[in-house]
């Protein structure tokens, strides 16, 4: 149908990566032994090098260790098609694996925050103050399964009072560069929408994750999407891209679900990882719990789905790195 041109990967370097079994099931402080020095240097950073011309803070140019750091939005302006979900799930495999992860939770219905067991109407400073009074994110981060920017009910407000401030687009980026070093992964879950927000997730981002639900495949909603990244890529973050996209509550025994695969892979060939989150309501229960389903059913298919997905995602980035690096050689 070719609906969509497919996309380059974007660039940037792989984090390296954890040691094929390290079992944790339960979170290590910082995992001081982990060698964060190591990731190959030889490529700018996805984000902060000299193509961008506006008004980037000097911080942003500098840090030797932003090259290792990959922040990946979650973005689909459809609800309901697990981007909170797959932030969380994710994360914490990814945090299993090894690596430093940070959530942020921009969306004002606070699902993430409340997903680890917040309440998003009790929180005094959230993700809204960072990103327009400009507090530093380390005070809005708790510590859960993995570390968690917080949202609270006042983001809901965060669009407007962003859109009267100069720079709104880059608040959260600039928000990040203060603790950027400190983490491998850094996962911002989106808003229902492709609002300032988001934009804000994209700005900052050096990929983007789409969550697609098998059911109700929207493909235009996909082309609206990618054509606010390629604006995003013009004019704010030439490296931003789609990385992947992951379909979800993914059914095997009806034909819709398997249609619906054909489709996104018609449209949009090997962005479309190979893993598939199945439908199951262990998902549903484990947010009740405050726990990511890797805490809550730590040796079942579903918690598997999401270190599987974890996997992949490393291995497509390191597979995409090395065919550049092979192209630049
Ligand atoms: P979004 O953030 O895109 O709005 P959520 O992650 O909140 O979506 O998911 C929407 C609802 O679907 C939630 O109740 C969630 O628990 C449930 N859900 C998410 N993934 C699955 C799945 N694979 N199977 C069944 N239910 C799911
Ligand atoms: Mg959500």
């Amino acid at each position: 149908m070719g609906l969509i041109r497919l996309l380059p990967r974007p660039g940037g370097s792989p984090p390296k990566p954890a040691p094929a079994a390290v079992p944790e099931p339960e979170r290590v402080e910082r995992l001081p032994e982990r060698d964060v020095s190591e990731p190959a240097q030889e490529r700018t950073p996805p984000v902060g090098d000299e193509a961008v011309t506006d008004d980037r803070p000097a911080e942003e140019t500098s840090g030797a260790t932003r090259a290792a750091t990959r922040v990946i939005a979650l973005a689909n302006q459809k609800g309901g098609v697990a981007k909170t979900t797959t932030t969380l799930n994710l994360g914490v495999a990814f945090g299993e694996m090894g690596y430093r992860v940070l959530l942020v939770d921009l969306d004002p219905q606070g699902n993430l925050t409340m997903s680890q067991g917040l309440n998003p109407d009790a929180i005094e400073r959230s993700m809204f103050d960072v990103l327009v009074h400009r507090v530093p994110i380390s005070e809005v981060i708790e510590q859960r399964e993995v570390d968690l920017a917080v949202a609270s009910i006042d983001l809901a407000g965060a669009e407007l009072a962003l859109s009267a401030l100069i720079g709104r687009e880059r608040s959260l980026e600039k928000a990040l560069a203060e603790v950027r070093g400190q983490y491998d992964f850094v996962l911002v879950d989106t808003p229902p929408s492709l609002g300032l927000l988001t934009i804000n997730a994209f700005v900052a981002a050096t990929g983007v994750i789409v969550p697609v639900q098998c059911e109700y495949l929207s493909l235009r909603g996909l082309v609206q999407l990618e054509n606010t990244l390629a604006m995003v890529r013009e004019n704010l973050n030439p490296h931003v891209a789609v990385e992947g996209i992951v379909p979800t509550m993914f059914d095997g025994r009806t034909l819709h679900s398997r249609e619906a695969i054909e489709i996104l892979e018609e449209n949009f060939g090997d962005l479309v990882y190979r893993t598939r989150i199945r439908k199951t309501v262990r998902y549903a229960e484990a947010p009740v719990k405050g726990s990511s389903v890797l805490k809550y059913d730590p040796t079942g298919a579903a918690a598997d789905a999401y270190r599987e997905l974890a996997r992949e995602v490393v291995a497509a980035k390191e597979a995409e790195d090395g065919a550049q690096a092979r192209k630049h050689a």
